[in-house]
């Protein structure tokens, strides 16, 4: 018999949450399935079920055999209005890489952030970025648990760090085409059921906790094959400006509650403005100096998504505007 933990996004909004659950078969591959919609607002109770279509298969580091990421349809087998993926799998070709840069804070179970139990932390932000000793980092053996678990998931993620606020972490997730989505998200999944097994939990808000401490974003950095072999100083300016001219569009598609991170402090820029730079990390969108060095072949990185942010979301406005 084989264990499939099946995974899928629920109808919650602003954004979605994620739900699972096992099925036991002797399929070799996972089947299609169902679910009760009316418990995940994704149906009323009279028409309840839902159908979970498997997209991308998983070892799963965890339990069972395979995780499967899921697309929701209707009873009457239509895309579902909560799935935010088939829209993006019809732009993303896997010519499209993304790097995410998942930033997020580690939380009891009462919702007060690690080491943040008895108040706000004495010492400021400045000595926790990259920190080591336990006076400058909590949570450090999920963060690393989590790495293992990913990568023996067949996810790519390419580093880790401890973020600038106490308690706050990254993890750099890279993929391809629309897979790009899918990880990123199993990836999620699987930092929520690592830190389960310590009790703790995830908090992706992009400020958690207001004051003079950093937010939480997901830079997306971003190429297409032109912009990694065959790029000018033009094709960079004229992708730039493109994304410009729909700057609220991306705003409304990059996760809520964005306003109280893009201040225009802590190396940001203001929500209601666009701008681009080599270096700029105050900018909407960085040209990477790896890009100007390797004759502008590279990526851009877009500075503007929160953490909280639903990747194909991203992918979607980000292919849909510039393939336009
Ligand atoms: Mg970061």
């Amino acid at each position: 018999m084989i264990k499939y933990e099946y995974v899928w996004l629920d109808g919650y909004k602003p954004e979605p949450f994620l739900r699972s659950k096992v099925k036991v078969t002797r399929e070799t591959t996972p089947p299609d399935w169902s679910f009760d919609g009316s418990s995940t607002q994704q149906a009323e109770g009279g028409s309840s079920d839902c159908l979970l279509l498997p997209v991308t298969e998983y070892t799963n580091p965890l339990y069972g055999d395979k995780l499967v990421m899921c697309q929701v349809q209707t009873g009457e087998h239509e895309t579902h209005p909560t799935n935010t993926r088939a829209a993006a799998a019809e732009v993303a070709s896997d010519e499209w890489w993304f790097g995410f840069e998942q930033e997020y804070f580690l939380t009891n179970p009462d919702g007060t952030i690690l080491g943040w139990e008895d108040g706000i932390p004495e010492k400021p932000q400045g000595e926790y970025y990259c920190g080591v000793g336990a006076a400058n980092v909590k949570g450090r053996d999920i963060s690393e648990a989590h790495l293992e678990a990913c990568l023996e998931a067949g996810i790519e993620l390419t580093g880790t760090n401890a973020e600038v606020a106490l308690g706050q972490w990254e993890y750099q997730c890279l993929g391809k085409g629309i897979k790009a989505g899918d990880d990123l998200w199993m990836s999620r999944y699987l930092l929520h059921k690592v830190a389960e097994d310590f009790d703790v939990s995830v908090n992706i808000h992009p400020k958690p906790q207001s004051g003079d401490w950093n937010g939480s974003g997901m830079h997306t950095n971003f190429s297409n094959k032109e912009m990694r072999e065959n790029g000018t100083e033009e094709l960079y300016s004229t992708m730039c400006d493109k994304l410009g001219e729909v700057h609220q569009d991306a705003i409304a598609n990059y996760g809520s509650d964005n306003d109280q991170r893009l201040t225009g402090l802590h190396e940001t820029q203001k929500i209601t403005d666009f701008s681009y730079g080599v270096s700029d990390r105050g900018a909407s969108i960085r040209i990477p100096i790896y890009t100007v060095e390797h004759n502008w072949n590279g990526y851009l990185e877009d500075r503007r998504p929160a953490s909280n942010a639903d990747p194909y979301k991203i992918i979607n406005h980000i292919v849909g505007t510039l393939t336009k």
